[in-house]
């Protein structure tokens, strides 16, 4: 099958009330370019807002919880999220396992949290600069995948984001021998793992993308589309990389 290009900005803790105006402009754009899936995740305080401004274009969160509901003081439960419009979540982002200290086993917990919930999931991986420097960034990610991608669901509802740590905000990207070769390896570990459903499942790249690397990067071998942070907060910025999903 051919699977839709995807892409997704994340909007980290960026954007009041004034920023809704961005994501209608980039929705806008987008639906000009009717091949690319396109999805915004902007910080929780927005997404009510977005999905008002933007009926039925697909919001999401950056994040859940595990846990349906409880005393998690500052959480967002996935049904939450649903409750207020989002129909995606990121999970697992490096922000969230490194700053946070999740672990595998937690970014597993709450990608089955999203998907309960009847969200589409994103499930960030990615290596810390010393890992790739070793050559053992394949290994690496692998066993986050190993770690953290749940058991039976929709292969439809749940993307990979291979995001290598050090090329996130950095201006550093992989060469493209070695986004083709990551994502093959990732595509190879979900087919061994849920056979022919693989296929289905889209794996994104994420790391600095922009409107001039956008058609090298997500042109590479097994790269379904990106996940984009800095240059997904302005249309003038994002559009072009939507643009240019819609050339491959
Ligand atoms: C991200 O935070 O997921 C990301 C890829 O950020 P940036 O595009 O700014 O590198």
């Amino acid at each position: 099958m051919t699977r839709r290009k995807y892409v997704v900005g994340n909007w980290k803790m960026n954007g009041l009330s004034a920023a809704i105006g961005e994501a209608q402009a980039i929705f806008a754009a987008a639906d000009d370019h009717a091949v690319v899936d396109v999805a915004i995740c902007p910080p929780f305080t927005l997404i009510g807002a977005m999905v008002a401004a933007a009926p039925g274009k697909a919001v999401g969160g950056q994040d859940c919880h595990s846990a349906t509901s409880g005393a998690f003081t500052g959480s967002v439960a996935a049904a939450m999220l649903a409750d207020s419009g989002a129909s995606v979540v990121i999970v697992g982002h490096s922000e969230r396992r490194e700053g946070f200290a999740e672990s595998d086993a937690d970014v597993r917990a709450k990608a089955e949290a999203g998907l309960a919930a009847g969200l589409s999931v994103i499930l960030c991986v990615g290596e810390p600069r010393e890992v790739r420097e070793s050559g053992g960034a394949i290994d690496y990610v692998l066993a986050q995948i190993a770690g953290s991608v749940p058991e039976g669901f929709d292969p439809h509802r749940l993307a990979i984001a291979y995001e290598p740590i050090w090329a996130i905000g950095t201006g550093l990207v992989p060469t493209v021998a070695d986004v083709a070769a990551m994502h093959g390896a990732i595509r190879g570990a979900l087919t061994a793992r849920f056979g022919g459903a693989a296929e289905d499942m889209r794996i994104l790249y994420g790391g600095s993308v922009n409107g001039e690397n956008a058609v090298e990067l997500l042109g590479a071998g097994d790269v379904d589309g990106a996940l984009v942070g800095g240059a997904s907060l302005t249309a003038a910025k994002f559009v072009p990389i939507v643009e240019a999903a819609a050339t491959l």
